[in-house]
């Protein structure tokens, strides 16, 4: 006790051990649980580090067995007491204090606490909406503080890696002028400077690009970006990243500091070891075996382009889809040859769901294809099909025919699905879902063309192109590919970036094909091509989500799961209610008028 009558902590609630037996102690924590045998009171008291059971007998001592008695779940208190061993067959090998006890001399209430709205002790599921309400307590459940812990640890992990590689780690400013990243900007208006804006960073990009130029030469920073995006299971309006800007590399090396960074935090917090280096893929290569440019190799199930085995078919739906520049793919299903004509069916709505017009199914017996295929297939083309699926007897050929993305997407769904739907799939194609699958997918195109025909560019403007696509710049834009790439871990990507264009040229080229006029691009980034005129370094970056790192390591399926205090899927903090309406008196001030038609 100091001198004011407060008790000081001896202990946590994770670390008494039978050789603390006879120790007198002061504990503190919440009631996490609370059993009383008629006077007898058993108390499990909970801190972050874990929880210890407290004994108040009234026999040993008459006030703090009557404390005891009044206490509730999440009442805060503080023991005093001494550390006895539990009487032998009541010890809890589930708990790491569970040989002992504290047997309580004094008990005193800290702070009582109303009845939870869920409780913290059970861990179990509770309505999100309720959680975030009261993410205080939700914060509390131990699943919860092991997932702050984790997230902790994997920043801990980065930049002690970053900073042994020599990395800086540089703040940026948050009210900034936009960057392009292609979502929409959050605005802050100006108090100063009426009717002007700033806005929230979408990434830090401009300025790691700037602190290139300056000279800083490795540059890091977990840093909050913000989108003004329509809102999905992993994405936030506020999210952070791993942002990451080097001078005088090559694709190689920001690729291999990258990889070994993931992999430096994989064994920091999971103590897992990933094989390096990692797989890469071009987008031209994943979008054919996998459909997507973010593949889940955590299992087989490639798709097979046989649009040369159908060339000259007469199975009409083939045939047409080929005349019409399309393509013909194919996934072999192990084993699935058994399917009864609804499951192929429900398949088929998945299918059109992602974008196909139609499924084939081709079933697979010892004779070869069986099926509607059957009759238009000669025994040649049958075995050709057979060999180029890797199919035999058993398996099911699953075909879509349409155009060339589209078919292939459709089956990179579809392929997606059977394992999440169909169970006795996973151990016949290999998905073992706790496995880590890291790949790069390389060689982006580097512009895309949108929904009205412009161009855009499929990273953002300052993305450099191969320099073997240069030559097709001006006359084919569509056909270059980015010097870019991205990191995809189990299927969801991780994160991308690429080596930058630092050349005044090149850039004033890029700017042309993408339809931003000279003009344009000195209102919008006139600063960075001002820099860019005072010696700009070969340069190149990433950015890694970490939010979905983290969600990837806990085994999360929301990135809400592993954020503090993340919003829901309208964009609003159910805890403190924002967004909200602010005070008249505060709009003026910015020069804000609302108008709510
Ligand atoms: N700024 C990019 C992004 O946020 C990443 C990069 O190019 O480094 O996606």
């Amino acid at each position: 006790m100091n001198g004011n009558g407060v008790w000081r902590r001896t202990h946590d609630n994770g670390s008494l051990r039978p050789h603390d037996v006879g120790r007198e102690v002061t504990l503190m924590g919440w009631v996490h649980a609370r059993r009383d045998l008629g006077g007898l009171v058993f108390i499990d008291l909970r801190d972050r580090e874990g929880v210890t059971q407290v004994v108040a007998n009234p026999q040993e001592s008459d006030s703090a067995a009557a404390a005891a008695a009044q206490v509730r779940s999440e009442y805060v208190i503080a023991v005093r007491g001494v550390v006895a061993a539990r009487p032998a067959g009541t010890e809890n090998p589930k708990l790491a204090t569970g040989a002992v006890e504290v047997r309580a001399r004094e008990l005193r209430v800290l702070n009582p606490s109303e009845t939870p709205p869920f409780s913290i002790a059970d861990d179990g599921p509770v309505d999100e909406a309720v959680r975030l309400k009261y993410r205080y307590l939700d914060l509390r459940r131990p699943s919860m503080l092991h997932r702050l812990r984790l997230r902790h640890r994997a920043a801990k992990a980065i930049r002690d890696f970053l900073s042994a590689e020599g990395f800086l780690e540089v703040e940026t400013p948050m009210l900034i002028k936009s960057t392009p990243e292609g979502a929409r900007d959050f605005l802050v208006p100006s108090r100063l400077q009426a009717g002007k804006f700033y806005v929230l960073p979408q990434s830090p990009q401009l300025f790691k690009q700037i602190l290139m130029v300056a000279g800083v030469e490795r540059y890091f920073q977990i840093v909050r970006c913000f989108r003004d995006e329509d809102l999905r299971a992993d994405r936030q309006p506020e999210f952070t990243q791993v942002d990451i800007e080097m001078s005088f590399v090559d694709r190689d090396d920001v690729l291999s500091l990258g990889e070994r960074m993931i992999a430096s935090v994989v064994r920091e917090t999971l103590g897992r070891d990933v094989a390096l280096p990692l797989p890469q893929l071009t987008y031209a290569e994943a979008m054919a075996r996998y459909g997507t440019d973010k593949p889940d190799l955590r299992f087989g199930m490639e798709i097979h382009d046989c649009s040369a085995t159908f060339r000259g078919s007469q199975f009409q739906i083939f045939a047409q889809a080929l005349a019409a520049g399309g393509v013909v793919c194919g996934i072999r299903v192990p084993g699935a040859a058994g399917y009864s004509r609804r499951e192929i069916q429900e398949l088929e709505a998945l299918a059109k769901a992602a974008g196909a017009a139609g499924l084939v199914a081709a079933p697979l017996d010892p004779a070869g294809v069986r099926g509607p295929l059957a009759k238009h297939l000669s025994a040649a083309t049958d075995r050709e099909l057979r060999e180029r699926c890797g199919a035999g007897a058993g398996d099911l050929l699953l075909f879509v025919a349409g155009p060339a993305p589209a078919a292939s997407a459709a089956l990179g769904r579809l392929r997606l699905d059977l394992v999440r739907l169909r169970p006795e799939l996973r151990d016949r194609v290999g998905f073992d879902r706790a496995r880590l699958s890291l790949v790069w997918v390389v060689e982006f195109p580097l512009f895309e063309r949108a929904a009205d025909g412009a161009l855009g560019a499929v990273h953002h403007p300052f993305t450099a192109p191969l320099d073997e696509d240069l030559g097709a710049l001006d006359t084919q834009p569509l056909s270059v590919r980015a010097n870019s790439y991205d990191l995809v871990l189990n299927g969801v990507e991780l994160g991308g970036g690429s080596i930058r264009i630092h050349r005044h040229d090149l850039q004033q080229r890029v700017f042309a094909a993408l339809g931003i006029s000279p003009g344009v691009a000195r209102e919008r980034f006139g600063f960075l091509l001002d820099a860019f005129q005072y010696g700009a370094p070969p340069h190149g970056g990433i950015a890694l989500g970490f939010d979905r790192m983290v969600m990837l390591l806990a085994g999360d399926e929301s990135i809400r799961e592993v954020i503090a205090f993340p919003k829901t899927q309208s964009a609003t903090d159910l805890m403190t209610g924002a967004p909200s309406e602010v005070d008249p008196a505060a709009l003026e001030e910015a020069h804000i008028r609302v108008r709510l038609d």
